[in-house]
């Protein structure tokens, strides 16, 4: 079985094809600038070949996947010799809701779903359901499958999703905490019961890239997350600031005279490190400054550690203990200094690793000493492999 796997930002989109008989990826790539004016660009990277640039304008997100289609069957860069080879074709959707708590086959309940969902993710939401109508009509006919960033955190308990402000906003409004990064702590999840050996588990999962979050993971299934009713909070990020005063907010419109959206800019894309920083939202540009003798390089870091670090502790009450932790994503998966420094001074905890495992890359891993009680992993995150996995799982049952 073949599976697509199509993941629409606002004016992007990228995709993998995988053989579901061996998992391997026989193509992925990147379409930019979709719906802007001008030429947008489409890198295609089939496997084994050599990878095709090319440029046109992508008026819409239909115009880029028949481009993509169009790429996978080419005799010369293609990896499939028809269309009907696809057999289905997963999407990533960033919000589902309180309905959608799995991944599910597109129908017409799911895709009104997808869409009341839009002002809880209006950015995202809206290009995801452009992504899933484009595909019905350049494949109909083919199974199309949803498979939502705040599903996995849908077991949250009502006491650690509900904001303690008047309850009516909760009824009126479905204004909860969410979190997001769920098809990656889920599968990072799904490896740890694997590498552990059991399902019986207290396990704190970090994806630590340019976004970042934190979940609790209990037996399998979450208790809670660090990020919020949007992507906005809990952790700092790359340009994110994470947590904050609500009052920051009023402060800034008060004192510099911005409008409430011009704040919601600052937090969202001028803040975390790059904030901080004054450098970079890349954490390895970030982290050579500071290598370098940059002090506010040092301080952004600090203060990016500092909250990983608590967030454990926290998890780790909320569990009632921990046996595992684990890192994933960008800064997660290749940063052995991050690693460290999020976990110094946790050996209260019975946390302890072994550098010479740290320094380890590019493989799942246990980074912990023997004698550590609670073990240490380092897993890369594979989002598109768990959603052609839901959707074969799906297909198959139709
Ligand atoms: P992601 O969003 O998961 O793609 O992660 C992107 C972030 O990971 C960027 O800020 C990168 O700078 C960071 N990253 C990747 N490799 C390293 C590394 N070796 N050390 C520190 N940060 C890294």
């Amino acid at each position: 079985m073949k599976i697509l796997v199509v993941n629409c930002g606002s004016s992007s989109l990228k995709y993998q094809l995988i053989d579901m008989d061996t998992q391997d990826v026989l193509a992925s790539g990147l379409a930019e600038r979709i719906g802007m004016t001008g030429i947008g660009q489409l890198t295609h990277k089939p496997t084994g070949k050599e990878k095709v640039y090319s440029e046109q304008p992508f008026p819409d997100h239909q115009v880029a996947i028949e481009l993509v289609l169009k790429r996978l069957v080419d005799p010369v860069c293609g990896v499939i010799t028809s269309m009907e080879e696809i057999d289905a074709v997963g999407h990533r959707v960033l919000h589902g809701g309180m309905k959608c708590t799995e991944s599910a086959i597109i129908n017409d309940y799911v895709l009104a779903a997808i869409e009341e969902c839009v002002p809880l993710g209006p950015l995202h939401n809206p290009a995801n359901l452009i992504g899933i109508r484009a595909c019905e009509a350049i494949l109909p006919g083919v199974p199309q499958v949803a498979v939502f960033d705040t599903a996995f955190h849908q077991t949250m308990p009502d006491y650690a999703y509900l904001y303690p402000i008047p309850y009516e906003y909760f009824e009126k409004h479905q204004l909860r905490k969410y979190g997001f990064h769920g098809t990656s702590h889920r599968y990072v999840t799904m490896r740890a019961q694997e590498m552990l050996g059991t399902d019986k588990f207290k396990l704190v999962t970090c994806h630590l890239g340019n976004g970042a979050s934190c979940a609790a993971v209990l037996d399998g299934k979450v208790m809670d997350t660090s990020m919020g009713l949007t992507p906005l909070d809990g952790l700092c990020m790359g340009t994110r600031s994470g947590t904050v005063d609500p009052a920051v907010v009023k402060f800034l419109c008060d004192k510099e005279g911005y409008t409430v959206d011009e704040v919601d800019t600052i937090l969202n894309k001028k803040s975390g490190i790059l904030g901080v920083s004054g450098v970079s939202n890349d954490f390895r540009d970030v982290e050579k400054a500071m290598n370098e003798g940059n002090d506010r390089a040092r301080l952004a870091l600090d203060i990016f550690y500092y909250r990983v670090r608590m967030t454990i502790g926290q998890y780790a009450a909320a569990l009632g203990g921990l046996d595992a932790i684990l890192f994933t994503a960008g800064v997660g998966e290749n940063s052995a200094y991050a690693r460290t420094r999020i976990l110094e001074g946790l050996e209260f905890l019975g946390i302890e690793i072994d550098e010479t495992e740290n320094a380890k890359r590019g493989e799942e891993l246990f980074i912990n000493t023997p004698d550590s009680k609670v073990k240490v992993m380092v897993v890369p995150t594979n989002e598109e492999l768990m959603i052609a996995l839901d959707t074969k799982e799906l297909v198959e049952k139709l």
